[in-house]
């Protein structure tokens, strides 16, 4: 027999006939009540006892499953009956509902997924958002999809949105909704921040504030609030020491426990209680006889992998309204104390609300969900606060990526069977792919390692310091794990097996729930591979079949960085077992301050991207130049994204094109090709002066465009570098000049002299030099002047050597030399070199005749 509590009065309850008769006339109605004032525990049984459940049921939507399951727990015994009576509640993994259930306290994603089954909500009358200004994503698309329906196939649909902050007038507009407000009654609060940040660990700063409340204070409840379940159980242990005193009950608060556990923390008790809460405590779940409350000032915040679109959990600092509302929970029944564990100027820094999820959250899952629900697209939709367009493009684009979505935008078959699964449309294609491949029960295991927290107890996170220390080398991440997991199977789960065997207790037990869950939906559509390595092929192929675009290459065989998909480099966590694989698929990664670490891969071949997604693989050929070879390539390309996944190269045949590519790289090598061919460029130098030095000869102007020309003209049928090098570009450049004027060329600026004794010696025209020659003292024996070209404008420099090749004297006037210095010289030469003969007079001499050499 359940014993009957006595029903205390509550603010909400006079308000409860008014609540009531609105809601039944006009059918959508907005409250707005402090935390405590009983909104979650009367208003749905009011409700029901004043008719509105004749047609349906009473649905009550939480944010959290822990508000879900004592709300039901507590009506329930308030009416003297077991929860799944009149009263039920339905969360993720648990339902406990009957036939006689009027009031069901659902999660959010229960109502979700009710909806896409029964998108008329048939047999329900009423649909109450409650906590509605936590402002999940699902709140809000929940507000739109029941707004919808009413205006549409039920408009006697009652609607009820609940909020325990009175800022709801948008909210009432919006409905076109009448408020009903309660101010209800709260108490001063004497509020202590820190007067500077304290850098001791969270359990520590906890327990000093606790023990410091519970000496100053001789009775009343301290609330604590702490970002999650970790955190509560080190300010646990902190707080378990000899100084804490010994008549106080040290309560935990959170989701992940037992349902015996949560409802302990929240039942009054004969101790002094101390509850380490989660903020669940900040406006979902009440709890009586709090008159303190310390608060760490962070909490953890629900969101999207950007990376894997997996949910992820970040420790956030908390906004000025929820401080101010966790602040509130100790002056519910007398004047309270608050001690925050931060100081204020830490606090004036923060952001004055939290941001709504649907401006800050992946939105893959929840379109794939209204297209589920028929709505295509969902501007069409009335939003509270609409979609940011780029987080909706980016949810569209990845729907159609994985072919959740047909071309034109409508849901495909492989969309509506995603819909099947409550899990991320990534996670979702996976599963549809098992089932296709006879490997539905294996995929169900590696989703559920993919959506839960790592099972490894060494293995953590990239940045928390994953160690290395598995030797282990295979294809994929997921199927170590799904090895792992199966080797805990075999133990039956048990606890301390698991813990010898380097296995997280609590993680593995998560992904044995979630993997049942799954395992009662998904059904093979396809034969299962007939060898064990077939079935691993299956599975590798699923999770690629989710992860198109994530798919990255290994940069050289040896190592562990990584071309991703999106151009972006990353890093192979030292934990990953894929030692060698070229291709993976990049399940899991952190991004920090830019740098990308992949904490789970798992190889993938070509041939399976093309049968998955054959739109995804671009093919492309071009010409490259090999820097090599020295010519031009022919590359056939695959690609998908930024990664080459192959890529072929060959010897291009000769063509125009490929003739461009080679003139390009020929030009772009520095020094330029063409430059570095002497004879080139003394062409381009004898050119050069005549243009300036015999200007009304009117020569073109042999700039870069008329060098490349050439080298062009050369290139023409050629492939590599080598057959430019053969062709005498001197001779190109040539032939773009007409015949007068190769002919002063040749006679202006000869590459040739003739000296007096009928030897011929080169005339070299360097780049910033004037023109010179050099020969024997002797072989211009006979030459009164100085020899010179460009129509005797310019003197050539004249290099005079000695019969040892030295130059006794460089000279551009020539008959200077032999009046002025060829006396003194030749009296040494005469010493040095006695048998040649060295006349007196060099200007009349007669050279000696050339020697043949
Ligand atoms: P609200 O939704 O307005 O914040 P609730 O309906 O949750 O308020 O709670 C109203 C009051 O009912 C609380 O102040 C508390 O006294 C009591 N109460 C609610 N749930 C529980 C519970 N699970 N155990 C004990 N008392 C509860
Ligand atoms: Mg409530």
């Amino acid at each position: 027999m359940l014993i009957r509590p006595p029903v205390r009065a509550l603010p909400i309850d006079p308000l409860l006939p008014e609540i009531c008769e609105k809601t039944l006339a006009e059918r959508v109605l907005v409250l707005e009540a402090e935390p405590g004032a009983g909104k979650t525990t009367r208003v749905p049984l009011a409700l029901h006892r004043a008719g509105l459940t004749t047609e349906g049921v009473i649905v009550v939507a939480e944010p959290r499953r822990l508000a879900a399951r004592l709300a039901a727990e507590y009506v329930s015994r308030e009416l003297g009956e077991r929860v799944g009576g009149t009263v039920g509640y339905s969360v993720r993994f648990e339902e406990e509902t009957s036939r006689d259930t009027r009031i069901v306290y659902a999660t959010e994603g229960v109502l979700m997924r009710r909806l896409l089954q029964d998108p008329e909500l048939g047999s329900v009358s009423a649909v109450v958002l409650d906590e509605f200004h936590e402002r999940h994503l699902a709140t809000d698309v929940l507000l739109a999809l029941v707004d919808r329906l009413r205006r549409t196939t039920r408009p006697k649909l009652a609607l009820v949105v609940m909020s325990a902050t009175l800022d709801a007038g948008p909210l009432a507009e919006h409905l076109g909704a009448k408020r009903v407000r309660s101010e209800g009654r709260a108490f001063p609060l004497t509020i202590e921040h820190q007067t500077r940040p304290d850098d001791r660990p969270v359990e520590r700063q906890v327990a000093s504030a606790v023990r410091k409340l519970l000496a100053e204070e001789a009775t009343g409840d301290v609330l604590v609030f702490l970002p999650g379940a970790r955190e509560i159980r080190m300010a646990s242990e902190a707080l378990s020491g000899e100084r804490t005193p010994e008549n106080v009950l040290v309560l935990p608060l959170h989701g992940d426990l037992p349902m015996k556990d949560q409802a302990r923390a929240v039942e009054p008790a004969r101790e002094r209680k101390v509850i380490l809460s989660t903020n669940v405590a900040e406006s979902s779940v009440t709890i009586d006889g709090v008159t303190a409350v310390v608060d760490t000032g962070l909490a953890r915040v629900a969101g999207h992998s950007p990376w894997s679109g997996l949910p992820t959990l970040a420790t956030a600092k908390i906004s000025r309204a929820s401080a101010v509302q966790r602040a509130g929970r100790a002056g519910r029944t007398r004047p309270g104390r608050v001690i925050r564990l931060y100081t204020e100027g830490d606090l004036a820094t923060r952001d004055a609300h939290d941001k709504p999820e649907i401006l800050r959250d992946d939105l893959s899952e929840t379109f794939l969900g209204l297209h589920g629900m028929g709505v295509r697209n969902p501007a069409e939709l009335r939003w509270l606060a609409p979609p940011p367009p780029a987080a909706a493009e980016a949810a569209d684009a990845l729907l159609r990526r994985l072919g959740a979505l047909a071309p034109d935008g409508a849901l495909s078959p492989t969309g509506r069977r995603m819909l099947a699964f409550p899990v991320s449309p990534r996670l979702a294609r996976v599963l549809v792919e098992g089932e296709r491949r006879g490997v539905a029960a294996d995929t169900c295991v590696a989703v559920a390692l993919l959506s839960e927290r790592d099972i490894r107890t060494g293995v953590r996170t990239a940045f928390q310091g994953g160690r290395p220390g598995i030797d282990a080398s295979g294809p994929s991440d997921v199927l170590e794990l799904m090895e792992r997991f199966h080797e805990a199977e075999g133990e039956d789960f048990h606890p301390r097996r698991l813990g010898s065997m380097g296995l997280d207790g609590r993680a593995v037990q998560a992904v044995d729930r979630v993997r049942r869950q799954l395992a009662r939906i998904a059904r093979d559509s396809g034969p299962r591979p007939d060898s064990i390595d077939g079935v691993d092929e299956a599975i590798q192929i699923a999770l690629l079949a989710g992860f198109p675009d994530r798919i990255a290459k290994r940069r050289s065989k040896t190592d562990r960085s990584l071309s991703l998909w999106s151009g972006k480099s990353a890093r192979l966590l030292e934990t990953s077992v894929v030692h060698d694989a070229p291709l993976v698929v990049a399940l899991d990664a952190e991004e920090s301050r830019g740098t990308v670490v992949v904490r789970l891969a798992s190889a993938m071949r070509l041939d399976w991207l093309f049968e998955l997604y054959p739109e995804a693989v671009e093919m492309s050929e071009e010409l490259a130049w090999n820097p090599t070879t020295e010519a031009v390539d022919r590359v056939s390309r695959i690609s998908s994204g930024s990664v080459v996944l192959e890529e072929e190269r060959s010897p291009a045949k000769p063509s125009e094109e490929v003739s461009r590519v080679l003139v390009e790289a020929a030009l772009a090598k520095s020094p330029p090709l063409v430059q570095a061919d002497e004879k080139l460029s003394a062409l381009r130098e004898r050119l050069e002066l005549l243009r300036r030095e015999v200007p009304e000869a009117d020569l073109p102007d042999l700039g870069a465009g008329v060098v490349n020309a050439a080298v062009e003209r050369a290139a023409a049928g050629r492939t590599r570098l080598s057959e430019l090098r053969g062709v005498d570009l001197g001779d190109e450049l040539l032939s773009g000049l007409g015949y007068a004027e190769r002919a002063l060329l040749e006679k202006e600026a000869p590459v040739h002299l003739t000296l007096p004794g009928g030897r011929t010696v080169p005339v070299h025209y360097d780049p910033g030099k004037p023109p010179w020659v050099e020969s024997r003292l002797q072989d211009f024996f006979g030459m009164s002047r100085t020899p010179t070209v460009a129509k005797g404008r310019v003197p050539l420099t004249v290099h005079l050597l000695a019969p040892n090749q030295r130059a006794v004297q460089v000279t551009t006037d020539l008959a200077g030399f032999w009046e002025r210095h060829y006396p003194g010289i030749r009296k040494e030469l005469c010493r040095r070199y006695p048998r040649h003969s060295w006349p007196e007079d060099g200007a009349t001499a007669v050279p000696p005749p050339p020697k043949r050499r």
